[in-house]
């Protein structure tokens, strides 16, 4: 038997509780791993209080013993729950919520906190977090202090330290216990160096299973990535400065199965200067391979990554080393420099309005990442195992798949901006998946690799081809789109009727930036798009955008409306795509005769019969 990610089986988390004298539960929901970060931060934290805690996975648990809690003496159960998509549960606590919609469990006695992860620039803001926050209580459980709300799109960080700090205060009141102490610095893994150990038992980038990349097997997902072969890169601007990748991966005879509308997701691996560079500012061989176990044996994870593996391999696909290190990584890592360095690193990492004045300009604004921390603290030099269990993990990227199977059911395509920025301090920063599909190219009949799985998605055309459809999508964000209008070519193709087909583009220069023109207006001309209307925003002094000719056409747009269209948003999430249904609404409101009220209702229910769907990100 290969050895994998080790986890401890026993779903009962109450068994687990009372075995360790635990008092202590904190679930998360998770989807990028920032709460279960924060889980983690928040079950150490009980030690300072004299309680002990435990950090547990709702899917890897019988959530139904949540009504037995109260049979702990002391017990307190605290949820961080991450928002996915549209309002979505995360994919770890999907069952948990099911659960929760369906069920009539009886809660009383069950004390709980919880800490929502959201983003403000989604229309669903938090709307887990608040929905488990009712719900618990509706079931009778009590809850020991209101319930956070943190937003990834300002400083979800701060956010979590400053609710941290009010709660903390709140359960000690209510459970008559008070602080310890100062915060308990313990390292959670231990550290194991392999001198000699053989190559096939060392983790080289497998999310999962060792060896996963040697033998492939179906069915492939987030632990059991496909390796699938780059077979086209190609650009798509046709001047300026940016970049936009089409990119095709080669899926035959893999069993990979997707549709229009549908994700993927891409394991990208880490600049290898920049790993190479951490390796030098601490002095160390990246090529030493090790283990680090968790200390606690009762923890759900045994290990922080895959291991034994390589430090080299660690910093390079499995830690995230380019993202704002958190306040408790700098915290913890204090400890390793000299005392002006500690002081400073400490400062950043305090609750006070002057401590998170100075993380948000030091560290957020001027964009450093855990490399210039240690360039520019040179006396901090913390041993690299310690900071590789700080560090959270590398996150696979999402792309909005840019084919559909009916025109290609042997590849996957996606269309990719690439994401580069200079820094306050003078450093230029790279995209680490963008930057990594860059080199990915296909050169004399070799095509290199990279790990990728389907995610599912809502984003679907109706079933009949005869429906209508208005499809709004600037920039990348007509990736998607590309899939369905091949989509309604083929179903054209075989002669079934097809409904009008408008597309609302958008993009800065019609000479450099309209990825596709070609495709799109080949398709105008064979008659799978009724309609394609441009924006170029920068082609013109004063700015045009898609919803500003969605504005000029609104007696069409209410006509296809009227008709039984179905809406289509993708891109930007932040401005375009709350901007679109801005004037979406004020078409409806003046061309439907109907005030705000009844304006907003209509839109909620196109959204809730599959009418008006966003595929949108920031
Ligand atoms: P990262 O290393 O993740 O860096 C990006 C981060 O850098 C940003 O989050 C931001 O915090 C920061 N940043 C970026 N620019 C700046 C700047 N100018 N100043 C300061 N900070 C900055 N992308 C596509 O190109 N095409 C798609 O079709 C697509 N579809 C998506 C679908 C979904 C469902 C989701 C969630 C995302 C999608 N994305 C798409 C975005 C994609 O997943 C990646 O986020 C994107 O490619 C960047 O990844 P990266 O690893 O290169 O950059
Ligand atoms: P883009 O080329 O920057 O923008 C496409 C078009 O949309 C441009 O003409 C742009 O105009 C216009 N636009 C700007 N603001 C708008 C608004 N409020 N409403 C309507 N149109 C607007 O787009 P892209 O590079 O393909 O990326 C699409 C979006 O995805 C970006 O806006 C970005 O936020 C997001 N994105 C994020 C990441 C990431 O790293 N997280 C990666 C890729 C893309 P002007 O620029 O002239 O104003």
């Amino acid at each position: 038997n290969l050895p994998s990610m080790g986890r401890s089986n026993d779903p009962s988390f109450i068994n687990k509780m009372k075995n360790s004298n635990r008092n202590v539960v904190v679930f998360y929901g998770s989807q990028t791993g920032t709460a279960e970060e924060f889980a983690g931060r928040l079950a150490k934290d009980a030690l300072r209080y004299g309680m002990k805690g435990m950090v547990a996975d709702p899917e890897e648990c019988e959530m139904e013993e949540l009504s037995s809690l109260a049979t702990i003496e002391n017990s307190l159960a605290i949820f961080c729950l991450a928002t996915y998509g549209e309002g979505d549960p995360t994919d770890n606590s999907q069952e948990f919520y099911d659960w929760l919609q369906t069920g009539d469990a009886d809660l009383s006695g069950v004390k709980y906190a919880i800490f929502g992860l959201g983003n403000k620039t989604y229309e669903h803001y938090n709307a887990m977090g608040i929905y488990v926050d009712k719900r618990l209580e509706e079931l009778g459980g009590t809850r020991v202090y209101e319930c956070g709300l943190g937003d990834d799109d300002a400083n979800i960080e701060e956010d979590f330290v400053t609710w941290r700090e009010k709660f903390w205060p709140a359960v000690c009141e209510q459970y008559g216990v008070e602080s310890v102490g100062e915060d308990i610095s313990m390292r959670q893994y231990s550290l194991t160096i392999h001198d000699e150990i053989e190559k096939e038992k060392v983790f080289s980038g497998e999310t999962a299973r060792l060896g996963s990349f040697r033998t492939q097997k179906p069915p492939y997902d987030t632990k059991n990535p496909y390796l699938a072969p780059v077979q086209v890169n190609r650009e798509l601007h046709k001047g300026g400065d940016r970049s936009c990748m089409h990119i095709e991966f080669d899926i035959t005879g893999s069993r990979l199965r997707y549709e229009a509308g549908d994700h993927v997701a891409v394991f990208p691996i880490n600049d290898p200067e920049i790993v190479e560079n951490i390796g030098k500012q601490l002095g160390v061989d990246l090529d030493q391979v090790m283990t680090l176990t968790n200390v606690d044996e009762e923890a759900s994870k045994k290990h922080p990554f895959p291991c034994p593996t390589s430090y080299r391999t660690a910093l390079s696909h499995y830690l995230d080393i380019t993202h704002h290190p958190r306040t408790h990584v700098l915290k913890e890592l204090a400890d390793y420099a000299n005392e002006k360095d500690s002081a400073f690193l400490k400062k950043m990492a305090t609750a006070s309005d002057e401590g998170k004045e100075l993380y948000l300009s030091w560290i957020v604004a001027d964009g450093r990442t855990i490399l210039h921390v240690l360039e520019d603290l040179p006396s901090l030099k913390p041993p690299i195992d310690h900071l590789c269990e700080l560090l959270p993990r590398l996150q696979a990227r999402y792309y909005s798949i840019s084919s559909s199977p009916k025109a290609y059911p042997n590849s996957i395509h996606i269309t990719a901006v690439l994401i580069e920025w200079s820094t306050k301090t003078g450093r230029v920063r790279k995209g680490v998946a963008t930057n990594w599909l860059k080199l990915k190219q296909p050169t004399n009949g070799i095509k290199p690799t990279v790990p990728i799985f389907v995610r599912k998605s809502q984003f679907r055309l109706p079933f009949k081809p005869s429906v209508p459809v208005m499809m709004i999508g600037p920039g990348t964000g007509f990736a998607p789109f590309r899939g369905f209008i091949q989509d309604r070519n083929a179903a054209r193709e075989q002669g079934k009727p097809i409904g009008e087909t408008v597309l609302y583009f958008g993009c800065r220069n019609k000479s450099e930036d309209y990825i596709y023109e070609d495709e799109i207006t080949n398709y105008k001309e064979n008659g799978t798009l009724s309609k394609v209307y441009e924006a170029f925003s920068r082609d013109q002094e004063k700015k045009i955008y898609v919803q500003n000719v969605l504005a000029q056409n609104q007696e069409e747009v209410w006509k296809l409306l009227e008709s039984g269209a179905h809406i289509y948003v993708c891109g930007d999430a932040r401005n375009m795509a709350p901007d679109v249904q801005r004037v979406i609404h004020d078409i409806i409101e003046t061309q439907g005769n109907m005030d705000k009220d009844k304006a907003s209702q209509y839109i909620k229910k196109l959204q809730n019969k599959g009418r008006y769907s966003c595929d949108v990100w920031s």
